[in-house]
């Protein structure tokens, strides 16, 4: 039988703390039983406050760090703690790569039980700030004034914000704009509680490599009010200005883009690229919030892939087609599958915008589809997989060796379930041979990994 908890709620405890979660938290064991402590370092000695009792664990608010470690950091942004936005800037850069690095070999030798996969040192960047390229900020109102800036912890109050720091300097200055041009006008914010009012949200892009900027007004119903004076005055300030969109939205929910878009200005897409390929981004488009580090990753897939311009390649989950369109400079044929529709719209005109006539994408579950594209007679040498945090469906893994691919390289945002999967594969005569982590995302907890399997021939 499993032992009863040994902390209570509001409980102080001192532990040590061992390791770093997958959301940044410190976590160790207090008489065995695990407890989470945002905020505190691997190594340190804490005290903390237990706030929530679970089953199997426990989660603490950090009270007071007994003995610092050195790979505690001062955090740069001044609103880190209360804006939950990153999760890890109290860690130096140095040691936020070496735990990422960390989390993932703790997860393929007790998830996977798998040793001997080489983990490469994580791939971070050179100025680790700075680096997205989407910002989606909330619009309300304090003290009588128009703020935009994010929900405090555990509510819905605005808290008002002026830069964010991994945010790319650009996005910050236009969301800063429309604050000041909503205050001017008086362009009534939206209300959450009482659903009303008019600004909901302000969604900007840009293309970090073509300097192309899409700024995305999300407003309760149709009515905008100034909106030639917003748009005229949001043109004359921002040169690279491509787009202005505004997307209605007049349900009750988190859910930040509504279905309809209406062009006040300009193009309805920007364009980014990563490395020579193009793509086309528009309002409800996904794409890479870091394209910098895309590039790197992408990168490390072509190279686990070992192109020689003569393969078939299938990228199972393809999303806008990413991937696949990186890899068919140096293939035959691609194929790309994925679930969502528009998705899938935006992978076929992002082919067509690169001239690219050998790829070739369809909508559907990639474990059904697949299967359908072998007794057609399609044989990838390479396949990828990107799934979401969730990993491959059995199913998937399962057409993925009925395939027969050589290499198959599997892209993740959850060392936990590419673990998992991993074993799967191993199980099934696909060898897990490296893994190279790369940091998409600095300052917060989360890792991306590319893996390489290789298929046993016996
Ligand atoms: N490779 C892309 C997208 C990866 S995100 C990129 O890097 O941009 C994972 C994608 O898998 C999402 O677009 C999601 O819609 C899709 N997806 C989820 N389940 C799927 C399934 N069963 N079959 C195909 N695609 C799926």
């Amino acid at each position: 039988m499993k032992q009863k908890p040994p902390v209570h709620k509001d409980q102080q405890i001192e532990y040590e703390i061992t390791g770093l979660a997958h959301n940044g938290a410190g976590v160790g064991k207090y008489e065995g039983f695990t407890v989470f402590s945002p905020l505190a370092v691997p190594g340190e000695r804490v005290r903390a406050k237990i706030t929530q009792v679970k089953k199997s664990y426990a989660l603490a608010e950090l009270m007071e760090v007994i003995e610092p470690h050195p790979d505690r950091a001062e955090p740069v942004c001044p609103i880190f703690a209360e804006c939950g936005g990153c999760q890890a800037q109290h860690l130096s850069y140095p040691a936020q790569l070496r735990l990422k690095r960390q989390q993932v070999m703790d997860s393929f030798e007790r998830i996977g039980g798998l040793q001997g996969v080489i983990i490469h040192p994580v791939i971070g960047m050179e100025n680790p700030w700075r680096y997205r390229n989407k910002a989606q900020v909330p619009f309300g109102r304090r003290d009588g004034k128009v703020v935009a800036g994010f929900y405090a912890p555990g509510s819905h109050v605005i808290i008002d914000m002026d830069a964010c720091l991994i945010q790319h300097p650009e996005n910050d200055r236009a969301v800063a704009a429309v604050k000041r041009l909503a205050n001017e006008l008086d362009i009534p914010p939206y209300d959450e509680r009482k659903h009303h009012g008019v600004l909901r949200h302000v969604m900007v892009r840009v293309g970090v490599n073509t300097g192309e900027m899409m700024i995305v007004l999300v407003t309760n119903g149709e009515h905008l009010p100034h909106k030639k004076a917003l748009v005229e005055q949001m043109k004359s300030r921002f040169p690279n200005l491509k787009s202005i969109v505004q997307n209605i939205n007049s349900k009750r929910t988190n859910v930040i883009l509504g279905p309809v878009n209406r062009l006040l200005w300009g193009s309805e897409t920007i364009h980014d690229t990563i490395g020579p390929v193009r793509f086309a981004i528009s309002p409800h488009s996904f794409f890479q919030v870091n394209p910098a580090q895309t590039k790197v990753l992408y990168d490390q897939v072509r190279k686990y892939a070992k192109l020689t311009g003569k393969e078939t390649v299938i990228d199972a989950y393809c999303g806008i087609g990413t991937i696949a369109l990186y890899l068919a400079q140096d293939a035959q044929a691609v194929y790309g599958v994925e679930i969502v529709p528009e998705a899938v719209e935006d992978a076929r005109h992002n082919a067509r915008l690169n001239g690219f006539n050998h790829v070739h994408f369809e909508v559907g579950a990639a474990e059904e589809v697949m299967p359908r594209w072998l007794k057609m007679g399609i044989k990838p040498d390479v396949i990828i997989v990107d799934p979401p945090r969730k990993g491959c469906d059995p199913a998937l893994l399962e057409a993925v060796v009925g395939m027969g691919p050589k290499r198959v390289v599997y892209v993740s945002c959850n060392p936990a379930t590419l673990a998992r999967d991993a074993k799967v594969l191993d199980e099934k005569g696909y060898q897990p041979v490296e893994v190279q982590p790369v940091d998409m995302f600095p300052q917060t907890g989360h890792v991306e990994c590319c893996a390489l399997f290789i298929r046993n021939d016996k």
